[in-house]
């Protein structure tokens, strides 16, 4: 039997504006890149106000990253300089690789609750400058697997039997959305090199039995081992789990665009000046 992963570091993030004068709360970002790597940020949304969000992020590039936007209710619209348009809807996932470059908008819309996340996925250096693409994950394509403990959704990688709609083309990452019910114990086998880290979007638990439980939005990152364990609280809990290899590159962030030297973002931002950012 394995070693149990035990808590490294309990991250709680901080109330930002972003885009245009959307409300989140960027949990990670470029302070905790060596501890998450290959993850580089993760902006959390939950609002049942539409004038928290619907200012949205109108046309901004990416260049460097994967943007990985999930809800779990909410609706966003969404557009790019490759010509796709369409929505994000309930329990959908937009797999965006930015690659070379992409200039895209993400315009949430009024909904009764807008709930979820945007994680950004590190792209390692050899495949920084691949083709951007967008991967539409609609909520059909997601596998639930329906347990004693919960119910488990399949966003990325396997789990069990069951696989995601994508594994990852370039980092190969799991990423699975949990829901327990009160006091369910569960586990996960895990890759022992792989960075693991989960997002509590509700409900509170427990790791490895120690007390007290961590509360909902609060991302905790684990210590390597092979086996994930989580005892849920008294009223069950919800949680995001993202897992990936870490990547151990430079890292050179600037905004939307993350490479691994200073002399690529100043060529990108040069490149967005004299409008040759867009390569395909
Ligand atoms: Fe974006």
């Amino acid at each position: 039997m394995g070693k149990i992963r035990n808590v490294r570091r309990i991250v709680t993030g901080t109330n930002q504006v972003d885009g245009a004068g959307v409300k989140l709360v960027r949990v990670l970002g470029p302070d905790t890149t060596q501890e998450f790597d290959p993850f580089l940020m993760l902006d959390a949304f939950d609002s049942r106000n539409p004038a928290d969000y619907t200012k949205g992020f109108p046309w901004h590039p990416h260049r460097g990253i994967e943007t990985v936007t999930y809800l779990i209710e909410g609706d966003i619209e969404h557009g790019d300089s490759l010509g796709n348009n369409g929505r994000i809807l309930d329990g959908g996932c937009q797999w965006m690789t930015a690659g070379s470059g992409i200039i895209h908008q993400e315009m949430p819309q009024a909904r009764p609750r807008m709930l979820g996340l945007q994680l950004w996925v590190n792209l390692p250096r050899k495949d920084k400058w691949v083709r951007p693409q967008y991967r539409d994950i609609k909520a059909a394509m997601i596998p639930k697997v329906d347990e004693a403990p919960g119910t488990v959704g399949v966003i990325s990688g396997a789990y069990g039997q069951a696989n995601g709609a994508t594994q990852g083309d370039y980092v190969k990452a799991l990423l699975l959305d949990v829901a327990l019910k009160p006091e369910a114990t569960w586990n996960l086998p895990t890759d022992p090199q792989s960075t693991l880290f989960i997002y509590i979007v509700d409900g509170e638990g427990s790791f490895g039995g120690a007390k007290p439980s961590v509360k909902s939005r609060r991302a905790v990152l684990f210590h390597e081992g092979d086996e994930f364990a989580v005892q849920a609280g008294p009223t069950g809990m919800r949680f995001v789990l993202a897992a990936g290899r870490p990547l151990r590159e430079p890292i050179a962030w600037g905004g939307p665009i993350v490479m691994n030297t200073q002399e690529e973002l100043d060529q990108a931002f040069a490149e967005l000046d004299n409008k040759t950012f867009i390569r395909e």
